[in-house]
């Protein structure tokens, strides 16, 4: 693999979807995995209480072991969860464990209880690891969890199942963003929008696409991600695609969406408070 410019500044994105099943876990794990072995040092924070990034990326997340439930209550700091990934020395990931299922009820009587993640990225406790992406996985909800990940991050990546009802819920994501950057973070913008699960044989997904595209615009990737049992596969084995199936179409798609993600500069929406669904 090429080696992909080092970004000026590090990056910190959140792949968020209020809607499950989605692909935002898929899409969190292979874009870190595609970053990573292009050279790029990457940490994915699972803060998904399901914990499927950990499981994708291959490191323990059995109840008990240091997480970022520990990290968002205040008891760890965020380099104490960190785990290096088996797939190369350049991933990280903290996880998540079962423990986190508690966390968006017992955060609200916390102080700061949305901006928990945002202070311990800035304690700086894994300076040492010299990251250039950290990638955070959200749960399937606009809940405490998820509004942690975008006030901690500076970049919000959508991705967008090519399927029926695909912009159902966007509009109200798209406001909570709006939100989030009005009020508490106003270095939060939409830097991708990534269509997954794209069935090419079907008109379904073309269409989709293009819709998309016509009210998004140029923040779209214009990569689109495969239908591609590999990439489904692949979790099951504690891998990422990219490992799992260097060659397959599914893995290739995630290495050029991440190569464009890392070399286009910064895409304004063409409508942030779109009217979709
Ligand atoms: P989310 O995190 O948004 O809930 P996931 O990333 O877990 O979504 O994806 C939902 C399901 O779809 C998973 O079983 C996953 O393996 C599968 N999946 C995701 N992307 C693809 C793809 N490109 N091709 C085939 N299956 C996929
Ligand atoms: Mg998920």
């Amino acid at each position: 693999y090429s080696q992909l410019p080092r970004p000026e500044r590090q990056r910190i994105l959140t792949v968020a979807n209020q809607k499950g099943g989605v692909g935002k876990t898929t899409t969190t794990v292979n874009l870190a995995a595609a970053l990573s072995v292009h050279g790029l040092r990457v940490l994915v924070i699972d803060l998904d209480p399901q914990g499927n990034a950990s499981t994708a990326l291959g490191v323990d997340h059995r109840a008990g072991v240091p997480s970022s439930y520990e990290v968002l209550i205040g008891e760890l700091a965020l380099g104490e969860a960190v785990q290096s990934c088996p797939l190369n020395d350049n991933l990280f990931c903290v996880p998540a464990t079962i423990d986190l299922a508690g966390a968006e009820i017992e955060l609200v009587s916390l102080e700061q209880r949305e901006s928990r993640l945002k202070a311990a990225l800035v304690a700086d406790s894994i300076r040492e690891l010299e990251l250039d992406y950290i990638i955070i996985d959200c749960p399937p909800s606009l809940g405490l969890l998820t509004l942690n990940a975008m006030v901690g991050a500076t970049e919000v990546v959508i991705p967008i199942q090519c399927e029926y009802y695909a912009l159902e819920g966007v509009g109200q994501l798209l406001r909570n963003i709006e939100l989030v950057s009005a009020h508490l973070n106003t270095d939060l913008h939409i830097s991708a929008i990534l269509l997954t699960m794209y069935d090419a044989r079907t008109k379904l997904a073309e269409q989709v696409a293009t819709e998309v595209k016509q009210h998004f615009g140029e923040v779209v990737l214009r990569t689109s991600i495969p239908r591609s049992v590999k990439v489904s596969e692949a979790p099951g084995y504690g891998m990422t695609v990219i490992e799992y199936d260097p060659g397959s179409r599914g893995a290739m798609s995630y290495l050029d969406a991440g190569r464009e993600l890392a070399t286009r500069g910064v895409q304004k929406p063409t409508r942030m408070n779109g009217d979709a669904k």
